[in-house]
């Protein structure tokens, strides 16, 4: 029997209903409408799914989106000319550039040019240098926040816990690592972190308290890699092949569900786990960015 389900896409539209009456007060209070502008490069057809989600959310809650498309042969110096404008723009709080870029573009060098301050991603360096030293005061990168943000509203404690992380992404394993062994209130987590080099992984995934697999492969953590009343974050969103289905695939996570799930005191599922809290916390990062205006 399955213990619990962690919910993230009821915990998601819950933190959007909060976010809502918070920009509602924040426009009546300051004339402060939250804003986030989207660029896309080019037409690839999963950044522009992903651009349409944000932009969708966007509108749900009351903040300001400017889809911005250009190009996709685009010259690095015209497309830093216009993160250069929507830094210069105070209707915009935010700044996403959809990645992955076209290969002729250097995507560290467009991550650098957008201001810290409108960086709601978390991707440039300043605001990476910030999660390390823990300062609260930037922004958090959305999918690692969007965990921990389940972490804490199902009460599940990390402190004095092992949290087993497979995966090392800047985006998702490598932040998560630093955020949960914090010294901070929720956080304090003895944390290890494996990935594609690391020998004996089952010995290691087995001492997990918490065990988060964000790796991109489907259903690599079986049930025998997972001791009994484990709490388990599947991050992995994995298109697999499914000709019963219409559209011929279905998304599974890293994580083997059916025989996995029985075993572990609360899981995520995917789809419906991690996904939908990382544009939650991408919306909370552009209101977060325009209070701090
Ligand atoms: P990534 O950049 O490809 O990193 C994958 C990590 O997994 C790397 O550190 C890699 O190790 C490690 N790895 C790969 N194969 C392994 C193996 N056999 N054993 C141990 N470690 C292994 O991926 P990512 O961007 O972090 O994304 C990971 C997954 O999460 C993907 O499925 C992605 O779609 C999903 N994701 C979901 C969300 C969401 O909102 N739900 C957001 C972001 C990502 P090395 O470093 O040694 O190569």
């Amino acid at each position: 029997m399955i213990k619990q389900i962690i919910d993230g896409k009821a915990t998601a539209l819950q933190l959007c209903e909060e976010l809502k009456q918070e920009i509602i007060t924040l426009k009546k209070e300051t004339g402060i409408q939250p804003g986030l502008a989207t660029v896309l490069v080019g037409g690839d057809p999963a950044s522009q799914v992903y651009v349409r989600m944000k932009n969708k959310k966007c509108e749900d809650l009351g903040i300001y989106s400017r889809q911005i498309h250009l190009e996709k042969d685009i010259p690095q110096e015209q497309l830093l000319q216009t993160i250069n404008k929507l830094n210069k723009d105070p209707k915009i709080h935010g700044i996403l550039v959809q990645m992955p870029l076209p290969k002729h573009l250097n995507e560290r060098n467009v991550i650098e040019n957008i201001l810290p301050e409108k960086d709601v991603d978390c991707f440039h360096p300043q605001n990476v240098g910030k999660i390390l030293i823990g300062d609260q005061d930037g922004f958090f990168p959305c999918t690692p926040n969007g965990i921990v943000e389940l972490l804490k509203r199902y009460e599940i404690k990390t402190s004095g816990k092992n949290v087993v992380i497979i995966g090392r992404s800047n985006i998702v394993g490598k932040p998560l690592a630093v955020m949960l062994m914090q010294k901070a209130e929720f956080a304090n987590a003895t944390v290890t972190v494996v990935h594609s080099r690391t020998k004996n992984i089952p010995s290691i995934t087995r001492n997990a308290d918490i065990l988060i697999a964000a790796m991109g492969m489907p259903e690599f953590v079986k049930a025998d890699m997972v001791s009994e009343d484990t709490v388990v974050i599947d991050v992995g969103v994995n298109r697999v092949d499914a000709p019963e289905k219409k559209r011929g695939y279905k998304l599974v996570g890293d994580v083997a569900f059916d025989e996995v799930a029985p075993k572990t005191a609360a899981i995520t599922p995917v789809p419906g786990g991690v996904g939908p809290m990382t544009i939650a916390m991408l919306m909370y990062n552009v209101v977060k960015a325009a209070k701090n205006r």
